[in-house]
Order: C-alpha cells, then structure tokens, then sequence
C-alpha cells in the first residue's frame, strides 16, 4: 500500500499514475521474495524522485527558505527502526532512515550532522531551492528568525486548513507485508507549509508516523503532524490491532479521538499482520492505493 498525502486537494492524472507505478515496483520486489523493507523503501523512493508529492525533490521550503527533510522506516520482525529529521540537500531522505537503521545503533539522526552521515554513504544528492522557490515558499530572510516568520507559523497552526490549501503537493508513505510474515512501514516529507527553521512533523517519530510489528500490524500516517504526534497515532492503531480490532475500526477509532482530543487532521494506512487492510482518512481527500499483484493497482483519491 502506498499514499501520496491526505488534504483537501483531487489527486492530479500525474500522482495517479506515479502512485500506481510506485505500487508496482514495490510488488515486484515482494515477488521477488524481497523483504517488506526493500519494498516500501523501493516505493516510497519512486514517489520521492518524482517531484509530484511533498517528499524529495519535490519538498516544502522551511520559512527560512531552507529544505529539511524528515523520513522513517520500520520493520516488524525485530521492531527494526530508523529515522532522520531536518535532513538537507538529500534525494531519497527514505533510504539515509533505512542506513541510520541498518548501519547504526541509532534509532534517529537530525539536522546538518544527518546531511552529512548521508554524504558519507554517498547517498545522492539534489540540489538547493532556487531563489524563486523560496519566493513561493514565503522565505523572508535565509537563516535566520523574524517575527513576520513566527507570524506566519503561528497562522498555519491556527487555519492550517487554508494555508495547506498553497500546495496540492503532500507527503508520501508506504506499507508492506512479504511472504515470510513481515511487515514494514516508511514514510517521507518535507513537512507541512509555513513551518518554522527546525520544525519537524510526524513522519521521522516511530510510533507517531510510522510502526510496523509482526505481532500486530504496520502503519503509515499523513496529515498535521503537530496533531499525529500528540495522540501517537501509528503505535495507538497497531495496539489496537493486537488487542483484536480489525484494521478499519483501529484506525477509525484513533482518528476519531485525533479529531476530537486535538482538532487533528491525518489519514491512515494500516496493514494487519495477517493481511487485511484498510486507508482511513479524516480529511476531505488521501491519495492513496493497494496492489495485491492481481489485476491492476488500485489508486484513488476518497476511502470512506
Ligand atoms: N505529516 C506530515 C508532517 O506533519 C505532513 C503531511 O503528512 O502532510 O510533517
């Protein structure tokens, strides 16, 4: 299962067909009898490389005109787990969380120091936002802070229906189920619009954006990741799972109490360990899909 961002924006014909591409070469991995992990970090690198989601090379500027990137990934058998947050200059921010988890002891690398660790494994690189990117993305003064910034950042917190509304680009998850049993989950962003210097979301936070256990089921979130993070969506959904909720009330339940607790706005993937699926989302629209290998993948825009 992959998801291309939930928000109030129609998926374009472009996400539609990048999304159902990203399903399909993460399926062929699995069918290859490749683990979980290569395949949501294959397919969360397709929609990174794209430019069309708000992931990658197609990120969100910070309001210093900056471009930081957050990005995790799981894996269930273990409870493997690695994330980076405010990482620049990076193509695939998904694979430098797949390194912090394979080549560290870490769970989480940040900022300039999680740039250069990916550098050190040659991880490729894109280049810096233009001058009118940053225009667009209302940069006022690089690196620094201006009260205009927290102005506009505390405007976002406040309406971040209307300001989410500047860019139909959102962020972008996958999850995944091989044929030995495992599960895993990733995520990858550039954040939401008008965000600080230095804010990070719900995607680098494992068991806010993303979890994955064997013993239960996986989870890729979307949506403000200032209201994920407070009700620690992904790990309260697959706890659920354990507890024997099917897939579809889990996640219906936790975002109820998202909507309800802190006015929050997210959408769901969740997969259970035994293979039943659901994409839930408290937001008008969440483009998203599912392949089982037969047919075609399946891409939509609405999940009721
Ligand atoms: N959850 C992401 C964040 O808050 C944004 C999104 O999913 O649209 O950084």
């Amino acid at each position: 299962m992959v998801h291309g961002g939930a928000g109030p924006r129609a998926m374009t014909k472009a996400q539609w067909a990048c999304l159902s591409e990203a399903l399909v070469r993460g399926y062929e991995l699995l069918e290859h009898g490749l683990p979980s992990l290569h395949a949501v970090e294959a397919a969360i690198r397709v929609l990174e490389a794209s430019g069309l989601f708000n992931a990658g090379v197609g990120s969100r500027l910070q309001l210093d005109g900056v471009r930081r990137m957050d990005a995790s990934i799981m894996e269930g058998s273990h409870l493997g787990a690695g994330a980076v947050a405010a990482i620049e200059r990076v193509r695939h921010p998904i694979s430098a969380a797949r390194l912090v988890m394979e080549q560290t002891a870490h769970a989480l690398l940040v900022g300039r120091a999680a740039t250069t660790f990916a550098r050190h494994f040659k991880l490729q690189s894109q280049p810096p936002p233009t001058r009118a990117q940053q225009c667009r993305a209302g940069a006022r003064r690089p690196r620094g802070l201006s009260r205009h910034m927290l102005r506009l950042a505390r405007d976002m917190a406040v309406r971040p229906r209307r300001k989410r509304r500047t860019d139909e680009r959102e962020t972008v998850g996958a999850v995944a189920l091989d044929r030995t049993g495992c599960l895993a989950a990733g995520a990858s962003t550039g954040g939401i619009g008008f965000m600080l210097p230095g804010r990070v979301g719900d995607s680098p936070l494992i068991g806010s954006g993303v979890y994955a256990d064997d013993e239960s089921g996986a989870v890729s979130m979307t949506g403000l990741g200032e209201s994920i993070i407070r009700v620690a969506v992904a790990k309260e959904i697959t706890d659920r799972l354990a507890w024997g909720s099917s897939p579809g009330r889990a996640a219906q339940v936790v975002l109820n109490k998202l909507v309800q607790r802190v006015k929050g706005q997210a959408g769901a993937l969740v997969l259970s360990a035994d293979g039943r699926f659901t994409i839930k989302h408290v937001t008008p629209r969440m483009a998203a899909g599912y392949w089982g290998g037969r047919g075609k993948p399946v891409v939509t825009d609405r999940f009721k």
